[in-house]
């Protein structure tokens, strides 16, 4: 039962992670920089982690854009508030998603360019033949450890683990939690101490300040993916852009300070 709690709990906090750092954070923002060592790197640790699921980081990008400009109104590719229901949306958002990645959907130039390409890579982690050998490596482990027939319903989770975190986060994100900044969308904060999407679940903050790479804007938030990303960049692994944000909350005169100095901080500590 171990073996299986631990493969789950790890295939969920590595996807997560690639997800937020590579995919939204550095692919979509360009939060940060690196050589292109290491954006191979995690490129490819975000295939190997995504697995069947594999996200391309061309087509996350554009899309995520698309959602930035136009959120929760005309043009937006997953606003909650404009499908009936989370399938619907997903279903969507996965024909929007391969669109732009096999380049039979276009978007606009703004939202083009500058995001992480590796052809053979991309077209391996699309592949029918790598998704279904990935969903049959996860099914051995589960027929391997499984000490009841019950856990094999968390296998669909492990299948569909890049999307699953999409939908929790495209649809609690702009639908369940508290505001602190005023915005034009309607994104909210799900989660307090975000460990279960590693700090996606911060969207209130984030659409305010989307090039803060620390998601969290108050005290008691806590956005786990910043700390990783705070060790990155005084490896020197990473270097924050100098456009980044800081979101501080201040409820005295509702304005958040923007401050640009964090880049100097963060690769100093
Ligand atoms: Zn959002
Ligand atoms: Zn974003």
């Amino acid at each position: 039962m171990y073996v299986i709690l631990a493969f789950f709990v790890g295939h969920w906090a590595l996807s997560i992670f690639v997800q937020t750092f590579f995919l939204h954070r550095y692919s979509a923002h360009k939060m940060f920089t690196m050589s292109r060592g290491w954006e191979r790197f995690f490129h490819f640790i975000t295939w190997l982690f995504q697995g069947s699921s594999y996200l391309n980081p061309t087509g996350y990008a554009y899309l995520h854009r698309e959602h930035h400009a136009y959120s929760d109104g005309d043009g937006d590719p997953h606003s909650p508030h404009m499908y009936p229901n989370l399938m619907r949306m997903m279903w969507k958002t996965k024909e929007r998603y391969q669109g732009l990645t096999t380049g039979t959907l276009e978007t606009e130039k703004r939202f083009q360019g500058d995001a992480p390409s590796w052809p053979l890579l991309d077209r391996i982690g699309d592949s029918y033949l790598t998704r279904v050998a990935f969903g049959v490596l996860y099914t051995l482990v589960y027929v391997r450890f499984a000490p009841h027939w019950a856990w094999f319903l968390l296998l669909p989770i492990h299948y569909l683990m890049g999307p699953v975190h999409g939908a929790i986060v495209n649809w609690c994100g702009h639908k369940y939690g508290y505001r602190n900044f005023n915005t034009s969308d309607r994104s909210v904060n799900s989660l307090a101490f975000d460990f279960v999407t590693g700090g996606e679940l911060f969207q209130n903050n984030h659409h305010k300040f989307p090039m803060a790479p620390n998601f969290a804007a108050r005290w008691w938030e806590i956005d786990p993916t910043w700390s990783v990303i705070r060790v990155l960049a005084w490896m020197r692994v990473i270097k924050l852009s100098p456009h980044v944000q800081v979101m501080r909350y201040q409820p005295k005169d509702a304005r958040p300070k923007v401050d640009t100095t964090i880049a100097d901080d963060a690769t100093a500590s």
